[in-house]
C-alpha cells in the first residue's frame, strides 16, 4: 500500500540521523514541526540512547537551535518505565543498573522500590559507572527469578574517542551469567513504539516512524504497524534497501523533501 501521507494523525522522529548529526543539526527541522503543529499532527521523537534524562537531552537539541520541548522526547528509559508501570502495580521492588536517566523516571515518584536483593525486576540500561558489585547483585536477583529487563538492544554506541560498550554490551554480560534472554523495550523492538502512541493516544495504522536506521527505526517500526519513511541523512541508503524484503513506505532525501511531498498531498 503506497504511503498516503494525508492520512497520517501522529508522527514518531527518530533523534540522531533525522533531526541531527552528531552535534548539527539537519535542515527543515524547525519547519517540519511547525507544519505538524499547524495540521495539528500531533508528534514526538524516540531514542534508544538511555544515558540522558529528558531534561538533559532537550537542552542538547535545543542548543543546536532546535524547537523540541523537553515532554516530547522519549528515551528507552523512559518507554522502560512506561512499559513497567503498564505491567507491575505501585510498590513492585525493582533492581537497576544505569543513571540518571533511568533512575530518576523509576524512582524519582516512588512508583518503583529499590531493592537490591530480592527485587521482582532487574532493568539493565547504559551505565558510565558500571562496576562488578551491580553485575554481580544483577546476576544474583536474576538467577533468583526477577525478571529481566534491557532498555535498548544497542551493544555499541559512537564516543568523540571510537566505538564504545552499550546496553546492549551489558545486556551479553548477564546473559552469560545467567543463562536468560531479557526483554528488551527499545526499537527494533515494539516496546518503545508502543509506549510512545499510548502517549499520544495513537493508532498504529495513522502513525509515521521518520528514521535514518533501516534495521531499528523501519523494520522496528514496520513490525509494530506503523507506516514507515526513511531520510537518507544517517545511517542507511537506498540501494541497501532494494533487496530487503520489507521495504520502507517511502524514502526522502530529507525531512524538507518529505514536508514538500506531505505538503502536496494535503
Ligand atoms: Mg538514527
Amino acid at each position: 500500500m503506497p504511503l498516503d501521507l494525508g492520512s497520517i494523525r501522529t508522527v514518531l522522529f527518530d533523534m540522531d540521523g533525522v533531526l541531527y548529526r552528531g552535534a548539527q543539526p539537519l535542515p527543515g527541522v524547525n519547519e517540519m514541526l511547525a507544519f505538524l503543529e499547524a495540521h495539528g499532527i500531533a508528534y514526538a521523537s524516540i531514542t534508544n540512547n538511555a544515558s540522558l534524562t529528558q531534561q538533559q537531552f532537550a537542552a542538547k537539541v535545543q542548543k543546536m537551535g532546535l524547537k523540541l520541548a523537553a515532554e516530547r522526547i522519549m528515551t528507552s528509559s523512559i518507554a522502560t518505565n512506561v512499559y513497567l508501570r503498564s505491567v507491575a502495580p505501585r510498590g513492585t521492588t525493582v533492581y537497576a543498573i544505569g543513571m540518571d536517566g533511568l533512575s530518576e523516571p523509576l524512582f524519582g515518584d516512588g512508583y518503583f522500590v529499590l531493592d537490591e536483593k530480592n527485587p521482582a525486576y532487574v532493568v539493565v540500561g547504559v551505565d558510565f559507572e558500571v562496576t562488578y558489585a551491580k553485575l554481580r547483585a544483577a546476576c544474583l536477583a536474576i538467577r533468583a527469578g526477577a525478571n529481566f529487563i534491557g532498555t535498548n538492544p544497542d551493544k555499541t554506541f559512537p564516543a568523540e574517542d571510537g566505538i564504545v560498550p552499550g546496553c546492549g554490551a551489558l545486556l551479553a554480560a548477564l546473559e552469560a551469567a545467567t543463562s536468560q534472554k531479557p526483554m528488551i523495550i527499545g526499537k527494533p523492538e515494539p516496546g518503545m513504539f508502543i509506549a510512545a502512541m499510548a502517549l499520544l493516544e495513537a493508532q498504529a495504522p495513522t502513525t509515521l516512524i521518520i528514521g535514518d536506521r533501516y534495521d531499528t527505526d523501519i523494520l522496528g517500526g514496520a513490525k509494530a504497524g506503523l507506516r514507515t519513511a526513511m531520510v537518507l541523512t544517517g545511517v542507511s541508503t537506498a540501494a541497501e534497501v532494494e533487496h530487503e524484503e520489507v521495504k520502507p513506505d517511502a524514502i526522502f532525501a530529507d525531512l524538507p523533501d518529505l514536508q514538500r511531498a506531505w505538503q502536496a498531498a494535503l
